[in-house]
């Protein structure tokens, strides 16, 4: 960025630089050439374009490589990684060290400006296994009680990080696990936490923060573009200057307006990636922006986030239940048994996740302490029921703590249904 430039004069540049090379040198885009070319307005431009999805870039993925990189030495300068997000579709990316260098020191100056004494040093990866820490802890993500306490001793005695990087349903089992074994944090002070990966959810946050006795940073983002939003000191997600942000209504397909009260579908554009790009790319999440003044100085738009994803909301036939997020309202369904008089119910239940596989049928799976009664699936039918509609139907299984359905993040509800 040119010094007195506005960042946001910045990032149409940067936009417009993203659109001319891939409709030059990118095939699945070279068809737009004409329409783009036409606009000096590098976000009308940008609409033009149609937007992308896993699913797209999965299967035509050659279409997508930069024909500045033969493709004889795509091997040795573009950097793989791999992501399967919520969908679960595994997609892999693909950036030149440049393009990685551009985005990582971004997020540095995004952390320094929440702590001034974080660097590679003291900040704790708890999401990917360095091969420095595999010595202490074998598996980050084992939630296994043994495991945590491994870390955290290990985290508190030895390493004492000024940050941890982790996702929040990670460290939130973390922070229960303090409550439950009443561990002591001892003379161990972190700066701060910083959640990525998955939608932070207000409740994880507090607890996290309580426990830690620290702040919990969002850095909103994904594989594909690295960070799209950070929070800053004042709680508010600003949008990285790497990133351009669209919010689509999930109806009409129309953009919906920085500063609209109305919410719709995250749609990324990454600025810097050209050579496997990432263009108005949706992720499934759900938000709005805004133009605030932030008290914290920094005038990058707002984003706000809606709690569910699009995977957790749950579909049925009504439009008016579209934005229905199905991990509160299971959440409800299990509070309504206990005021009921099912606390036995609820008890035997060790884990659940209940899969929506189409308008009216859901999957209720079940890791119990006991066997299936007659008495649990027809309380909860019942209590479901009241709050979905009639017409729903459940189907109950019950499967051990190692089946596949329980793998993977750990969200509650999904719904299979997309669109
Ligand atoms: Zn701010």
């Amino acid at each position: 960025m040119i010094e007195g430039e506005s960042a946001e004069l910045s990032k149409r540049k940067k936009l417009s630089n993203l659109i001319r090379e891939v409709t030059h040198f990118v095939p699945y885009y070279k068809q737009f050439l004409e329409s783009t070319d036409t606009y000096d307005d590098p976000v009308q431009a940008l609409a033009r374009l149609p937007i992308t999805e896993k699913a797209l870039l999965h299967n035509h993925a050659e279409q997508f490589y930069s024909e500045r990189i033969d493709k004889s030495r795509r091997e040795d300068l573009l950097i793989a990684e791999v992501t399967t997000g919520s969908s679960g579709l595994p997609i892999m990316c693909y950036k030149t060290k440049e393009e990685r260098f551009q985005l990582a020191l971004s997020a540095w100056k995004q952390r320094r400006a929440i702590d001034a004494r974080v660097n590679q040093s003291n900040l704790f990866c708890l999401l990917h296994s360095h091969s420095s820490q595999k010595k202490v802890v074998d598996n980050m993500r084992n939630l296994h009680s043994q495991n945590i306490s491994k870390v955290l001793h290990y985290l508190r005695d030895e390493f004492k990080p000024l940050i941890i990087h982790c996702s929040p349903s990670d460290i939130f089992e973390y922070a229960k696990f303090i409550e439950r074994e009443h561990f002591s944090l001892e003379d161990w002070e972190l700066g701060f936490i910083e959640t990525n990966s998955e939608v932070l959810t207000l409740e994880q946050k507090q607890k996290i923060s309580q426990r830690f006795r620290t702040r919990v940073i969002n850095n909103y983002g994904c594989r594909e573009a690295w960070n799209i939003a950070y929070e800053c000191r004042e709680g508010n997600l600003h949008l990285s200057d790497e990133v351009h942000v669209e919010i689509i209504d999930m109806k009409t397909g129309d953009l919906i307006q920085p500063g609209s009260s109305d919410y719709g579908e995250v749609v990324i554009t990454a600025l810097p990636i050209k050579h496997f790009p990432f263009i108005r790319y949706r992720l499934g999440d759900i938000g709005r922006l805004s133009r605030l003044e932030c008290a914290c100085g920094l005038e990058n738009e707002v984003l706000e986030l809606y709690e569910a994803r699009k995977i957790n909301l749950i579909h049925r036939l009504t439009n008016d239940n579209t934005l229905t997020n199905g991990v509160s309202l299971f959440k409800g369904v299990f509070s309504d048994l206990v005021a009921s008089g099912y606390s036995d119910v609820v008890q035997n239940i060790i884990r659940y996740k209940i899969i929506q596989t189409s308008t009216d049928v859901f999957d209720v799976y079940l890791m119990l302490h006991e066997a299936l009664t007659e008495r649990l699936t027809e309380s909860f039918t019942h209590y479901a029921t009241l709050r979905i509609g009639e017409g729903a139907v459940f189907n109950f299984l019950q499967k051990s703590a190692d089946d596949p359905v329980f793998e993977g993040k750990n969200y509650s509800f999904l719904s299979r249904i997309q669109g």
